[in-house]
């Protein structure tokens, strides 16, 4: 039986206070987005890479270059993972993120770097799904709520054994860019950024929900890299996400990562963001 706790008298009065957004618009260093504008009116493709369903793959982007995670057959969702190329140990962090901006992300969001770093490792530069907005069901596109799906959370949940979720997806493709086991990486393989998944907290009880993504054939989601990337994309073995995930009974798709480059001299007054400066004494 539920345990019930009788609400206090003022209870009505403590509910009223006002919302405070932790983070206000308009108080993090915006990115130059009338730049980035016009260096991406000059892409130029240099390589691309093919992420087969229910598989990961990985791709590297240098600074300054920009990557765009296109969708080419049918509706899919992928799971983004991003590390500093040069030191693992950076990566994105999902929760900060979504404190900085959303629960879901768009065109002139950042994607930010763990601690002790935190600096945008990747801003976004366009989104074709940018139209969707919210929807009644209080949903949106690319979210920084999911996690990723994982064989640990498939298992206690007396799924048995499933090798394809996107956990087992990323930490092959890390593996395979780093000469190493899946599972001597996993460690590093990190909550994700959900392209093209359309998500929500349902209003009644706040579970996280998901709905069929509404991503098409030729939509895609850009960003320019702030620094030296490593990236690894899972196509999830959700498909569209509009069912079930974490087996194969979901039509899957291929997801195409195309790695672009600008003209250097567009990239005016551009520099690679540094490494947070706190000094990290803690108060000790
Ligand atoms: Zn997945």
């Amino acid at each position: 039986m539920t345990d019930v706790v009788q609400a206090p008298p003022d209870a009505a009065e403590r509910r009223a206070k006002p919302a405070v957004v932790v983070y206000p618009n308009g108080t993090l260093p915006p990115p130059d987005m009338a730049m980035l504008a016009a260096a991406r009116a000059n892409l130029r493709k240099v390589d691309e890479i093919i992420v087969p369903p229910r598989e990961g793959g990985s791709f590297r982007v240098p600074r300054g270059y920009f990557f765009r995670i296109v969708s080419t057959e049918g509706p899919q969702v992928g799971d983004l993972n991003l590390w500093n190329a040069d030191d693992l140990s950076e990566r994105f962090f999902s929760g900060k993120t979504r404190a900085l901006h959303a629960t879901h992300v768009s065109t002139g969001d950042r994607l930010w770097s763990s601690l002790p770093y935190l600096r945008p490792m990747a801003t976004i530069t366009h989104d074709t799904l940018g139209w969707y907005g919210w929807d009644q069901d209080g949903a949106g596109i690319h979210d920084v709520i999911g996690t990723r799906c994982d064989p640990y959370t498939h298992r206690l949940l007396g799924g048995g054994d499933y090798h394809r979720c996107c956990h087992s997806n990323l930490s092959r493709a890390l593996g395979a860019a780093t000469g190493k086991p899946a599972h001597e990486v996993e460690h590093l393989v990190h909550d994700v950024l959900n392209v093209f998944m359309c998500t929500g907290f349902t209003h009644d009880t706040h579970q996280y929900f998901m709905k069929a993504s509404p991503v098409r054939p030729g939509d895609f989601i850009e960003f320019f890299a702030e620094i030296d990337l490593l990236g690894a994309l899972s196509a999830c073995p959700g498909g569209d996400c509009g069912a079930t995930h974490s087996s194969d009974a979901a039509a899957c798709h291929p997801l195409k990562v195309e790695i672009l480059a600008t003209e250097p001299e567009l990239l005016t007054g551009w520099r690679p963001p540094e490494r947070s400066s706190y000094g990290r004494s803690h108060g000790e």
